[in-house]
């Protein structure tokens, strides 16, 4: 496919304004990109981030968002060390990284130039975007390396994983971001054994993600912890053996977590919130020798209380986790294959809207009514 190529993006003209299907044009691709024909882009919260200007000290306007992009390979630069990608494979897009620095030679999510790659929206090697707007102005189009809120894209290629069942690119477009996080941080990092046991905070997708993974073990009791009760009763329907309402409740989920533990405590807790508020309450329902892990990503200036004499002396852990600490080429097919096993159900909790409709499934999103909602171009 030739370059330069015009087509269409969600353009953020501004904090806190809309997302515009606006005609863009893709300049060139570099000899490490790919040129991916995106079919269709997970949501997460993290795009509503660069929507409200969150990232704005890092990442400028106008800008696209979108990191859970499914698409199709259209063009392959010149320096493509991944020589099995080939022009037509559906692919999955992730995360990017710099691929040699001594932490992430061997799992991506560990790199230290995580946040410089991945939320500055542009390249790598010299802070140029491939992409312009009409009038010439470059646009922010590497978030992620993706940019996935696009028709087409030039992606970082550490970001590209060929999708091994390319009928389900639908379903699977969240593996780069969400349902990598959820399921990595069970299997790659917290690996329950049956007789555990496991809570995890928010019941959005990432949270479903470790509650289903969990369940396919199955720990022994996998509580899921919400405000929205549609989502527990979900929850419930897709693995989660116990569900917490703490809008219902009348004293502390502290309180439930041990009723439901027999006063253990769980062996294993997951903040997929980012709230620090309830990441203290978190520490405080884990089990002698407890394991928690925050994979939502709380305001950097926030601190909490913790009793570091107890800490200790429960021998308690406490882990902060990226993207489920996936090597996505190697982790993405775990999650797959365990849903064609039956055993991590996406199709449950996502619905597929025509970009026209982008909207309704943020609002659909933000009302709890769809865990995931996945936008087709
Ligand atoms: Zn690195
Ligand atoms: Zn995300």
């Amino acid at each position: 496919m030739q370059l330069p190529l015009q087509t269409e993006a969600l353009v953020l003209s501004e904090a806190g304004g809309p997302f515009v299907l606006t005609p863009i044009v893709i300049q060139d691709l570099r000899p490490d990109e790919v040129l991916v024909e995106i079919k269709y882009s997970g949501v997460c919260h993290t795009d509503f981030w660069v929507q409200q200007g969150n990232l704005a000290d890092v990442m400028g306007f106008p800008a696209i968002a979108g990191h859970e992009g499914a698409g199709i390979v259209r063009a392959i630069g010149s320096d493509v060390k991944n020589k099995s990608l080939q022009v037509g494979d559906a692919v999955l897009l992730s995360f990017t990284a710099c691929g040699d620095c001594d932490d992430c030679k061997h799992n991506y999510s560990r790199c230290r130039m995580f946040g410089p790659l991945n939320l500055t929206g542009t390249r790598r090697q010299d802070g140029t975007s491939p992409t312009k707007l009409l009038d010439g102005r470059p646009v922010r189009s590497q978030f992620f390396g993706q940019s996935s809120f696009s028709r087409f894209t030039a992606a970082h290629e550490l970001c590209v994983v060929k999708c091994p069942s390319p009928e389900d690119l639908a379903i699977y477009s969240p593996m780069g971001c969400g349902y990598q996080t959820g399921a990595g941080t069970i299997l790659n990092v917290l690996k329950p054994r049956p007789d555990q046991t496991v809570a995890v905070f928010g019941a959005g997708s990432v949270g479903f993600a470790a509650i289903m993974t969990a369940a396919s073990i199955p720990a022994k009791q996998v509580i899921a912890i919400d405000i929205v009760e549609q989502k527990l009763a979900l929850a419930r329907e897709l693995g989660a053996t116990h569900t917490i309402n703490t809008a219902a409740i009348q004293g502390s989920v502290v309180d439930e977590v041990m009723k439901l533990t027999g006063g253990k405590g769980v062996d294993f807790a997951v903040d997929t919130t980012g709230v620090s508020a309830v990441v203290e309450k978190m520490l405080d329902c884990l089990a002698y020798a407890g394991t928690a892990a925050s994979v939502g990503a709380p305001p950097r200036a926030d601190k909490i209380t913790v009793n570091v004499g107890s800490f200790f002396a429960e021998k308690k852990n406490w882990l902060a986790i990226a993207e489920g600490d996936s090597h996505p080429p190697e982790f993405i097919p775990r999650p797959i294959d365990l849903h064609k096993q039956g055993k991590f159900p996406i199709e449950k909790i996502c619905k597929v809207y025509p970009v026209a409709d982008l909207k309704t499934a943020i609002a659909d999103m933000k009302t709890g009514a769809v865990i995931k909602p996945i936008i087709q171009f």
